[in-house]
């Protein structure tokens, strides 16, 4: 996946920041969330499947939005929300920024 440097959320902008593993937190964490400065870090080794981190950074979006919302969810359920979202939209190659209109096959 190619993880843009910055997104846009509400009236902010949100810096992405690839990091090695050690820069992270800890070693059982693959990404993390800073309200505070709009950051978002990714753990980038090497190591890492493409897929971990692709499911990580949808997971750090939710973490964003619980957070600015106050959102009173469990980590369990944001987890499970963030890695069935990430399989269905993968898994079917889903692209919410074609705004083309749907057209039966003939
Ligand atoms: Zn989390």
């Amino acid at each position: 996946m190619n993880i843009p440097s910055e997104i846009i959320f509400g009236g902010h902008v949100v810096r992405i920041r690839l990091l090695s593993n050690e820069d992270i937190v800890s070693s059982d964490y693959t990404g993390s969330y800073i309200d505070r400065e709009k950051l978002i870090r990714l753990d980038n080794s090497p190591d890492l499947p493409e897929s971990v981190q692709a499911e990580t950074f949808m997971h750090e979006i939710d973490e964003m939005i619980k957070h600015t919302f106050s959102l009173d969810i469990s980590h369990k359920d944001l987890t499970v929300m963030s890695e069935a979202r990430f399989a269905i939209i993968r898994n079917n190659k889903l692209d919410f920024t074609d705004t083309r209109r749907w057209v039966e096959p003939k």
